[in-house]
This record gives C-alpha cells, structure tokens and sequence, in this order.
C-alpha cells in the first residue's frame, strides 16, 4: 500500500464524559473508581445506567458511551452519514417504562400545578429524562429510575416532584415529594397482570388510569398543602 502523506491533524475537541460517579466501574473485574455514566439517551428521553472507567468506556463522535451503546451510535452515525435518520432504539428496562408510562399520564396536571403553586419569582424545572441512580448502599437505598418536575427560584429548588421504580421493587410506582414518600403503590393495571387476570374492556382500563393518576395528584396536593412551596420541607404546616 502506497504510503499516504502525513494528513494534517485535525484538531479534535475533548472528549465528553458522561457524569462521574462513585462506585466505580461497572465492568466485572474492573478496579477503576474513577468512572462515568454512558452518555447514551433514547429517543423516549431514557438515559442508560451503565457507568465505567474511561477504559471500559468507547468515544464515538467525541462522546463515551458503554461498549453495546458505543456500537449503537456508530450505526446511527453512519445511518445519517448515508443520509436516513435513524432513532435511537429503547433501552429495554421494565422500570423506565414503568416510570415513561405514568409520567406521560401525570405530566400535564403535575405542570398545572406547578404553575399554580409558583410565583413570578419561580421557575418550572420539567426534565423529559428518565434518569437512573444507582444504588446507595451506605444509606440501604435501592437503584431506581426517575422522571423529576419542580420549583425552582434563584436560590434552589423549592418543591421537587419525582416518580420511581426501584430496581428491587420492578411493579411498584413511587411519587415523592421532596425526601418523602408520598405514594408506594402497584398500578392496578399491573397488579391484576400479577393475579393473572386479563381480558378487561378498554373503557374500565381508562377509568382505572384516571383512578390512579387522581390517587397520586391527591397525595400531592395534600402535601403542598401541609408544607407549602419550601425546601428543606418546614415542618410548620403553612396552613393552620
Ligand atoms: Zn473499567
Ligand atoms: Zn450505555
């Protein structure tokens, strides 16, 4: 093969890493603890969890993915390069979809509320993400998968909204308010899959999801109302 002359380099921009997080490596037998989230996001907005060290990680296009999204975004490179746009396919998780499917219910009421609840001094933070936290073993607290809304003003956020499924409990929705708990429950679509009951007409299945989203909007107000728009929550009720 011919020898090529000396391209000229092309200056590369940085690489970017997802963010670091401690734990270290997810890769078995890794030692590494410096170690970052794979920046991959699907196209329904979920991130994946997978976090390595920069060996166990692979930069396409200036981006670090884990290996099995790293060869993901190389097709969808190269699908644009071909010029077809190709979306990024689901990450297959029972707990992001889980969380995906009742975010979608609750989004709009959640921002209703939002709305109603701020000021003019306040901003309304809706991030589409479903994001994954790992799990906390010093404070026992499982992995889990999380869309958040809240209320923020200069200083902070005021009022934070999350929805989750943990790992360890795949059926159960939680909806928190602040560090509280306000909701631990199984939807009841999936509770009767578990008791194996099926075959339901489509009418009382919307009847049961407005159940559901009205029983998590209760506990939300209910708490706004106890505590208000602050954060650390006051324990002072705002309302006698
Ligand atoms: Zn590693
Ligand atoms: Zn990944």
């Amino acid at each position: 093969m011919a020898k090529r002359p000396n391209p000229v380099e092309a200056v590369e921009a940085p690489v970017r890493y997802g963010e670091a997080e401690g734990g270290g490596c997810d890769q078995a037998g890794c030692e590494n603890q410096e170690a970052f989230r794979c920046l991959y996001r699907d196209r329904r907005a979920v991130d994946c969890s997978w976090v390595a060290c920069a060996e166990h990680l692979k930069v396409v296009g200036g981006r670090a993915y884990c290996l099995r999204h790293a060869s993901i975004v190389e097709v969808l490179t190269m699908a644009v390069e071909q010029g077809t746009q190709v979306l990024p396919p689901d990450l297959d998780n029972r707990c992001a979809s889980l969380v995906m499917w009742v975010a979608r219910d609750l989004d709009e009421p959640v921002v209703e509320r939002l709305v109603r609840w701020g000021d003019s001094g306040m901003s309304i933070i809706n991030d589409p993400a479903i994001r994954y936290s790992r799990p906390d073993r010093l404070r026992q607290e499982s992995g889990h998968w999380e869309r958040v809304w809240a209320l923020a003003n200069r200083t902070g956020i005021l009022l934070r909204v999350g929805l989750r499924v943990e790992d360890s409990r795949p059926e159960t929705v939680i909806l928190t308010g602040g560090a509280t708990h306000l909701v631990s429950t199984i939807p009841p679509w999936i509770q009767r899959h578990l008791s194996g009951e099926s075959g339901r007409a489509s009418q009382s299945d919307l009847v049961e999801r407005l159940a559901f989203q009205q029983q998590m909007l209760l506990a939300l107000d209910n708490y706004v109302e106890k505590y208000g728009v602050t954060f650390p929550n006051l324990l002072v009720p705002t309302r006698v």
